[in-house]
């Protein structure tokens, strides 16, 4: 009786749901992206260290604490975060030249401690994405 009806109202259905469906598609990957992008952008700070040309591991500059590093050559350096200040309140090198580099609190300001091999430097979460964003 109405299936003639039924009919043609599925192929317009079908058309409905693809658009639907890939407006779907389209939110959730806008969402997804608005949430990666802001999740970069938000400017987060973190102190990184290198060994040699490896990150070594990542500290969260927001947060206070201190961590011991030992280098590949068996070198033992202790970093303190403080209140935004990072630096290195003690190490086994010979000549504690990264103890007397003083705190550093900037973006893109590094602690460098030659005889350990470590490296020691401040960088914004939201500058590394802006950076990959222009190189991809
Ligand atoms: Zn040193």
């Amino acid at each position: 009786m109405r299936t003639k009806k039924t009919g043609q109202k599925k192929t317009v259905f079908y058309i409905g749901d693809i658009i639907s469906v890939a407006g779907v598609l389209l939110l959730s990957f806008l969402v997804w992206s608005l949430f990666f992008l802001s999740g970069k952008g938000d400017g987060e700070t973190v102190v990184v260290i290198e060994g040699g040309s490896k990150t070594v591991s990542e500290y969260d500059l927001g947060h206070d604490g201190v961590y011991q590093i030992t280098s590949s050559n068996g070198h033992i350096l202790t970093l303190e975060i403080n209140d935004g200040n990072v630096s290195v309140t003690s190490s086994t090198c010979d000549n504690g030249y990264c103890v007397g580099m003083g705190k550093i609190n900037g973006t893109g300001e590094t602690i460098v401690c030659a005889p350990a091999k470590i490296k020691i430097k401040i960088v914004s979460d939201g500058e590394v994405g802006q950076n990959d964003f222009i190189v991809g």
